[in-house]
């Protein structure tokens, strides 16, 4: 009969001092958990335009705009437009 009333005794203290503990526990690990992932979308660096006569890639800034669109270079300018 004893160590019914000691498990109960037990039971008790654990049922009282447990959720303590948890919450410490709880708020211990927030602290040390990294913080969570933010959702990263690539980000183009710079802006990539295709040249309207030869379809090359290249950035805007080194894009050579013309009447009918952009172009890589002044002799693809000219070869398309004919100026
Ligand atoms: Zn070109």
């Amino acid at each position: 009969m004893r160590i019914l009333w000691f498990a109960l005794i037990v039971f008790l203290v654990l049922w009282i001092v447990a959720p303590g503990l948890f919450h410490k526990a709880l708020r211990r690990s927030e602290k040390t958990a990294p913080p969570p992932p933010t959702p990263t979308t690539p980000q183009p660096t710079t802006d990539v335009v295709a040249c309207a006569f030869c379809h090359l890639h290249i950035p805007t800034a080194s894009a050579i705009s013309g009447r009918k669109g952009v172009y890589c270079c002044e002799a693809h300018r000219n070869e398309a437009e004919g100026s």
